[in-house]
């Protein structure tokens, strides 16, 4: 299977012109995982949410170009107040943070609170500024079972958002018992077991990972479960060429292939299609990564709730 979106017909001019712009611009690039390949190619920096927040904290440059979706930018701005922090696209979005907003959440908590229930709040960064402002603590699918067992004090209980299924994964790993927001990510509940069972027995011996987010019915059938960063980690670990079925964002397979090219990987479908990719990070292409550049905009703006979320994120991601 072709696993590289940069394989699509590009004006090979554009990374010139982008490699001008960064350093006029004094800019650093990052890239979520989940980027088309051709971004991903050009970027200083990728990972997943938890590699990018931190790298975050350690650019130099005066300017960061964030291609993610907007909760990411929003992130890297508050970890850096002082940056300029650019995102190409400011309407790529995330059904998980649109699906838990500040005020239903804070809400929530209230009714919890007149019920005399005693709580932290365990947010996924896959939220707005303004969630993780009224939240205790901020994870990542790469260490989220930690704070939840290490550092979320045992005579509390845990409201954790807005991931139903991360949620679950914690809750399993960690044997604590979790209050749950009722929320998902488009691209991750759609893979189905029965395209997966098939794909399976095509391929013999092959090896199924998946990431947190999948419903509890993929996470059964993996072999391995972990964040993207977890899952690089766990193939290069394999050390004969293996068949990989990769149950995340599509995108996932290209950095995959580049990195542990030995193996060959395919998605697992989803029921309707095998292109699990996410809408809103495909909304940024190489285009509006240059248009940014050139223009210094689209610029996240500081806000009031930034103040309360960089407290939050640097005790949980940075301390
Ligand atoms: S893949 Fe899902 S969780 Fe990630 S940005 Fe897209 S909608 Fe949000």
């Amino acid at each position: 299977m072709t696993v590289s979106s940069a394989d699509a017909e590009v004006d090979l001019a554009i990374y010139d012109e982008i490699e001008h712009l960064k350093r006029r611009e004094d800019a650093t690039i990052l890239a979520h995982y989940y980027q088309d390949g051709a971004i991903q190619e050009i970027a200083d920096i990728t990972g997943d949410s938890l590699k990018l927040a931190r790298a975050a904290t350690g650019v130099n440059s005066k300017t960061i170009v964030f291609c993610g979706v907007h909760f990411m930018a929003e992130t890297a701005k508050i970890l850096n107040p002082e940056k300029r922090v650019l995102l190409p696209d400011t309407l790529a979005g995330c059904s998980l943070a649109d699906g838990c907003p500040a005020d239903r959440l804070a809400r929530f908590q209230t009714e919890l609170r007149n019920r005399g229930r005693r709580f932290d709040t365990v947010t996924y960064i896959n939220s707005s500024a303004d969630v993780k402002a009224i939240s205790d603590w901020i994870v990542t699918s790469g260490n989220a079972i930690e704070i939840v067992r290490d550092r979320v004090p045992s005579d509390r209980e845990i409201l954790f958002v807005p991931d139903r299924h991360l949620g679950k994964y914690v809750e399993e790993a960690t044997g604590r018992k979790l209050i749950l927001w009722d929320g998902a990510c488009v691209v991750h509940e759609v893979f189905s077991v029965s395209e997966l069972l098939k794909t399976r027995r095509r391929l013999a011996n092959s090896i199924t990972i998946a990431h947190p987010e999948c419903p509890v019915n993929i996470r059964e059938q993996a072999d391995f479960v972990g964040g993207t960063e977890a899952m690089l980690k766990y193939v290069d670990l394999i050390e004969q060429p293996a068949e990989i079925l990769v149950a995340t964002e599509a995108n996932m397979l290209w950095r995959l292939q580049n990195n542990v090219p030995r193996h060959r990987y395919h998605p697992v479908p989803g029921v309707t299609c095998a292109c699990n990719t996410c809408p809103h990070m495909a909304r940024n292409t190489l285009e509006k990564v240059r248009d940014c550049l050139r223009t210094g905009g689209p610029e996240i703006g500081w806000r009031d709730a930034f103040d309360r979320a960089a407290a939050v994120l640097r005790r949980s991601l940075l301390g």
